[in-house]
C-alpha cells in the first residue's frame, strides 16, 4: 500500500455537494475532479463512489469524536 496524496483535512467549509450540510467524505475522482459529502450522503453513496473514485478521505470517524455543530459557549 502506497501514501499518495496528503489531502489537508476537511473543515467547517467544506460542504456536502448534495445538502449543504458540513463535509466528512472527499472523494477524488478519475477525472481529477472532486466531491464532497456529509457522513449520510457519503455512507449512502459509498458504493457507487468506489466506481468512480481514485481516493475516499472518510473523516467520518470524527464525528463521533466531536460534535458535527460546537456550540461555542454555552455554558
Ligand atoms: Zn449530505
Amino acid at each position: 500500500m502506497t501514501t499518495t496524496l496528503a489531502h489537508a483535512a476537511l473543515t467547517a467549509a467544506d460542504r456536502c455537494d448534495r445538502c449543504g450540510a458540513q463535509a466528512y467524505v472527499r472523494v477524488t475522482l478519475e477525472s481529477g475532479g472532486e466531491l464532497l459529502f456529509c457522513a449520510h450522503h457519503g455512507r449512502e453513496h459509498a458504493d457507487a463512489l468506489r466506481q468512480v473514485a481514485t481516493d475516499i478521505q472518510d473523516e467520518t470517524e470524527r464525528l463521533e469524536e466531536t460534535p458535527a455543530v460546537a456550540p461555542a459557549d454555552e455554558r
